[in-house]
């Protein structure tokens, strides 16, 4: 929350000396954010990520599309959502520097948790639906992903399951948790068509964001 604060006092000094002060109506009616949340919406630009086998749709604007829905669904719940980026290009010209910058923006101070949004692929066709993944050790990370894994399966209609183990460079990150989600295949026909469809990057979004807050809300005050 310490960015958060920084944020507010630094709108309320640009107010102090700009004529038209527009920020002190907001500063006097709105409540400070309840948390803050690093979504970060995989791959884009030169790294489109994986492709959908019958439509070629690329996995770097489904993670845009249902990534903005799911920062839209968190700050009309009173969430300070940052972003690792905001439009289809990369953050940078490489894959590597691209990581590098993601990675400095997931350690950003006083975040109180990361999301990474993606979707996934697979040899067999047949499999299909979200999967989340913590970092394997990472007990904050577990109930993250699990609170995620939980609110998706109760919107989707899908019998519980478990929030998988894993080490990834985007859930690696020092003292926050952090879950990375993959929202469905892109090699499975059904998955694929509803991935595609605004209500359904919707009800994903939805849940991803009552997942969050489920996970957040329960911990004690930090
Ligand atoms: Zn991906």
């Amino acid at each position: 929350m310490k960015r958060s604060i920084l944020l507010f006092l630094s709108c309320f000094l640009l107010g102090c000396s700009a004529p038209a002060a527009p920020c002190e109506p907001f500063l006097l009616d709105a409540e400070p954010p309840k948390y803050f949340v690093i979504l970060d919406y995989g791959h884009g630009g030169f790294d489109c990520g994986a492709t959908g086998v019958d439509t070629g749709v690329l996995e770097s604007d489904l993670n845009l599309l249902i990534g903005e829905r799911t920062a839209r669904a968190l700050e009309d719940r009173g969430c300070f959502v940052l972003r690792t980026r905001t439009g289809p290009d990369a953050l940078a010209d490489t894959k590597r520097d691209d990581m590098a910058r993601r990675g400095a923006i997931l350690c950003s101070d006083g975040a109180d948790c990361t999301v990474s949004i993606h979707m996934n692929k697979f040899s067999d066709r047949r499999v299909k639906g979200p999967m989340c993944y913590f970092q394997a050790g990472a007990a904050d990370g577990k109930a993250l992903a699990q609170c995620v894994t939980d609110a998706l399966c109760a919107a989707l209609g899908r019998d519980p399951r478990f929030a998988n183990p894993g080490n990834n460079y985007v859930t690696r990150i020092p003292d926050v948790p952090s879950v990375l989600i993959e929202c469905g295949f892109l090699s499975n026909p059904e998955d694929e068509r509803k991935l595609q469809d605004p209500d359904y990057q919707a009800l994903l979004a939805g849940a991803i964001a009552d997942g969050v807050l489920a996970f957040l809300s329960s911990r004690p005050a930090q």
